[in-house]
């Protein structure tokens, strides 16, 4: 299992549907701060990439550190933060299975 990828107004409407008293404004203003977090690269206390809709409300955290579950089982992680995850929870390899599991460098150039 791993996150479930969900678009961020999708997951507002559901959040409401949920939470009747929550302001929808605010709410996507939490979710979109926390999304350009993560996007400019914020870590939890122990490291890994925050989980952009707990920290939404939580401040940054991964998704370990907020529920104190190893790993997501059928939890909703933001669409464009999904893909990232994929460096702690491997999916199988569509492509070359010798690429590294760190894909990190994939969108950086570091020069070695
Ligand atoms: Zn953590």
């Amino acid at each position: 299992m791993g996150f479930v990828p969900i678009q961020l107004n999708e997951y507002v409407r559901k959040h409401l549907k949920a939470n009747p008293g929550e302001k929808k404004g605010e709410f996507t203003r939490q979710l979109k701060d926390a999304l350009a977090r993560y996007q400019a690269g914020a870590t939890c206390d122990c490291g890994e990439p925050i989980w952009v809709i707990g920290s939404s409300v939580l401040g940054d955290t991964c998704f370990t550190c907020a529920t104190l579950e190893a790993e997501p089982s059928g939890d909703y992680e933001i669409a464009e933060a999904c893909h990232k995850m994929a460096r702690i929870l491997p999916e199988p390899c569509s492509r070359k299975c010798e690429a590294p599991l760190d894909s990190d460098t994939d969108d950086r150039d570091v020069p070695f």
